[in-house]
């Protein structure tokens, strides 16, 4: 008997770890809710509601394969391995596989797994290329992004990323005319949660995302990906947060219609693949720097920077009340959808931390305690991004305005609108404009210039 560990991995397609146990002999698989581990790790309500909603597609899945999914309770990590070292002598199991996750917390809960005599055999399944494998010829891990992704498009070149198919039928024991298709259980996660049914938790919905994706939208995505009230951009990123869907599926699917996608054009195929290579780039950064899964900042002079940290303000920012109508539009969508466009991202992680000169961990966290997609490697390298502390990141002089962001990326206040109805009546010249602002932009912005002054170099 051979144990399959899930995690951030919910999926039967395209599963090293899966693949791997059922090549010989009978399977069970196992999945492990960790509450307090969740509440250090800031897992949002809606995030818990969809993986609920995935584990029972998943268990229902894995039925159809013959295997049984035990999903397990226990407070935190350091609770995991002797819970595996019962279930292997339970299950008389030789082996427990699993695909590797990028962050420290769970690296050393895997080798404390180890560590309890547990044989947990180890594979990659969420990046495209193993961490580590893209370095410099120094043999060190890039510092800019632009070579990083050079490389890898040349390495993902000569990789074969056909997927794993769904592994045939498990129990072999049994005649093809005596299959029997478990029933599971419903699985609840007793904890707060959030609805996240707008998107729907399960494979086949991840799939057909996709192709719906790359059948409507990737051709133009270069041109809209930049506009929140435009459908431009794919909204993969809860499936890829919790693994419905793996990044070498995404961008297998999307070389089958455009195999020149990865010769580093600019036209919206590559586009994409650009954003597929950002996911991959924090991803390296995190394993290569296991500070960063501690809070530190990648650039060691962000250590400098003296943060005001007032909490009036970030409360007004938390609500979406700045006053300026973008950056609290973006807020609503953060905290009504549980998601949030790209280009807002960046404008409401820069006003909190170039215009109000809060902390990039303070808003790190709130975003992870409301996003449906929250992933550690990619919120902390877009916040350090932004706050100009992470590796390749904006310079600290470059301080977005939310009044021109707001004119070039949503031109007529339709997004806006959206989220603010009070505003819908303004014209498209008005509604950009700030009523009531925490901050004045101009005087922001020099002050976040004196404070950031001490990561100049030198
Ligand atoms: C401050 C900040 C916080 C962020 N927090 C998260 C987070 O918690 N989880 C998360 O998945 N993404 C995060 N991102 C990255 C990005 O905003 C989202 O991945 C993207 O908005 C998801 O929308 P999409 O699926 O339509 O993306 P698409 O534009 O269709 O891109 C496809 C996929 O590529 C990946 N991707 C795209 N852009 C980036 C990027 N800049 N960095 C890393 N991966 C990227 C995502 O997996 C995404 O689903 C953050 C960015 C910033 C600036």
């Amino acid at each position: 008997m051979k144990i399959v560990w899930f995690r951030k991995d919910l999926r039967v397609h395209d599963n090293a770890a899966l693949t791997q146990a059922c090549q010989d002999g009978p399977v069970t698989a196992v999945y492990f809710i960790t509450p307090e581990q969740w509440k250090k790790h800031d897992v949002a309500p809606i995030q818990i509601d969809f993986i609920e909603k995935a584990l029972n597609q998943l268990a229902n899945s894995l039925a159809e394969l013959g295997i049984e999914l035990i999903v397990k309770t226990v407070d935190l990590f350091s609770d995991v391995p002797n819970s595996l070292v019962y279930l292997c002598r339970k299950l008389n199991a030789s082996e427990v596989l699993a695909n590797c996750e990028v962050e420290i917390d769970e690296i050393n809960r895997d080798i404390s797994v180890q560590q309890h005599g547990v044989n947990l055999k180890l594979f990659q399944s969420d990046c495209i290329i193993n961490p580590g494998e893209v370095l410099t010829q120094q043999g060190t891990m890039f510092k800019v992004f632009t070579p990083f992704k050079i490389n890898c498009l040349s390495q993902i070149k000569s990789l074969d990323l056909t997927p794993y198919a769904k592994p045939a039928y498990n129990n072999l024991i049994l005649e093809q005319d005596e299959l029997i298709t478990l029933s599971p259980p419903t699985i609840s996660i007793e904890l707060p949660k959030k609805d996240s049914s707008t998107w729907q938790a399960s494979e086949d919905a991840a799939q057909a995302h996709l192709s719906k994706f790359l059948d409507e939208q990737v051709e133009d995505y270069h041109l809209h990906r930049d506009f929140p009230a435009k459908p431009g951009t794919s909204m993969l990123s809860p499936y890829l947060a919790l693994g419905l869907i793996s990044a070498k599926q995404c961008l297998y699917a999307l070389l089958q219609r455009y195999p020149h996608a990865l010769d580093n054009g600019k036209d919206g195929p590559s586009t994409w693949v650009n954003e597929l290579i950002w996911r991959e780039f924090y991803r390296h950064i995190m394993v290569l720097n296991p500070r960063l899964g501690k809070g530190a900042n990648y650039n060691q002079l962000g250590n400098n920077i003296n943060w005001q940290n007032d909490p009036k303000l970030f409360k007004a920012w938390c609500e979406g009340k700045t006053g300026y109508p973008l950056v609290d539009a973006a807020m609503q969508q953060l905290t009504q959808t549980g998601w949030m466009h790209n280009r807002l991202r960046m404008v409401c992680a820069s006003f909190l931390t170039k215009h109000l000169l809060i902390d990039w961990r303070w808003g790190e966290r709130f975003f992870k305690q409301h996003l449906i997609d929250g992933d550690f490697a990619s919120n902390n390298g877009g916040w350090q991004w932004v706050a100009s502390t992470g590796c390749d990141a904006q310079p600290y002089f470059r301080i977005f305005n939310p009044i021109i962001q707001s004119q070039k990326f949503d031109p007529n206040g339709q997004f806006i609108s959206i989220y603010n109805q009070a505003l819908s009546h303004l014209s498209d010249k008005q509604i950009h404009f700030p009523v009531n602002p925490i901050v004045e932009h101009k005087l922001a912005r020099l002050t976040a210039l004196d404070l950031f002054s001490v990561l100049k170099k030198g």
